[in-house]
């Protein structure tokens, strides 16, 4: 039996590169996808491979629909087909929201939601012909509650949210799941802009007490691809330490 396939975005780093470690050694074969940290993802290939893992990388902008539309093509040649798409690559800026530029503006709307739009058009080219296959969204808890300094990011995983439940609907009747995570304050390198008290109050306010990891955000992901989800459609599950509840 041929083992199932997974397309990552943002998979170079951070919670999209914990994503991929979990299915690449469960036994999933894996598409890498990667744009300026080309270093970090070969380094994670060849390790996934030493381990025995099936696993590729490609560098794609997924703002762009051209190598968006050539990534998948590729990750539909090499593995024979994609059984999970996991829409996953993000930015976040904090700035006071009279300060942001269109530009800024524009490019948290393209990489945070155009890119979920674009690699699900992608993916869905080949799923509903087949009528099988998953979609997963990383969007935020601000995409929930909404944080200030982060009008535009808010906005963007809010409207990551709202695609995932719609097109869930949509996708339904051609037994095609989505299905959204979103986080609370994961330890990654997106958390660079906070300075050590910063850290210290989101860890307060947690009840928890602590910041998630990488793997708990990949669990959640393992667990919506797993057949025991197979009744979930368009729910956002949010693992955050408590911090929104
Ligand atoms: P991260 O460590 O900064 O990693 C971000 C990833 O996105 C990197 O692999 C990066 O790849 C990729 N990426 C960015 N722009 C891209 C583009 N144009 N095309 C392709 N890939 C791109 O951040 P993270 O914390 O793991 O975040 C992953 C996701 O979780 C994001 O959607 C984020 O919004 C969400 N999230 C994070 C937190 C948190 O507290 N960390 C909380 C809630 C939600 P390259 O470096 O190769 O460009």
């Amino acid at each position: 039996m041929t083992s199932e396939v997974v397309l990552i975005t943002g998979a170079s780093r951070g919670i999209g590169r914990a994503t991929a470690e979990l299915f690449a050694t469960r036994g999933w074969r894996v598409l890498i996808n990667y744009y300026h940290s080309e270093a970090e993802a070969l380094a994670l290939r060849d390790k996934l491979r030493q381990q025995g893992c099936s696993v590729e990388t490609f560098r794609a902008n997924v703002t762009d629909r051209s190598q968006v539309e050539a990534m998948v093509d590729t990750c539909s040649r090499i593995f024979g087909g994609i059984d999970l798409l996991i829409n996953n690559a993000g930015i976040a800026n904090s700035i006071l929201f009279q300060e942001i530029t269109d530009s800024e503006w524009d490019r948290m709307i393209d990489v945070n939601l155009k890119s979920v739009y674009l690699c699900s058009q992608g993916v869905l080219r080949q799923m509903l012909p087949r009528k099988r296959g998953r979609i997963i969204n990383i969007a935020s808890i601000w995409g929930i509650t909404g944080a200030a300094c982060e009008v535009h990011y808010s906005a963007a995983k809010a409207g990551v949210i709202g695609l995932t439940k719609a097109l869930a609907k949509e996708l339904g009747p051609s037994n095609i799941q989505v299905n959204c995570i979103a986080p609370g304050v994961i330890a990654t390198e997106m958390l660079t802009g906070f300075n050590q008290d910063e850290l210290a109050d989101l860890k307060a306010q947690t009840p928890l007490g602590r910041l998630g990891t990488p793997m708990e955000i990949a669990a959640c992901a393992w667990f919506l691809a797993s057949k025991e989800a197979d009744f979930i459609t368009g729910q956002v599950i949010s693992p955050n330490g408590g911090f929104v509840i």
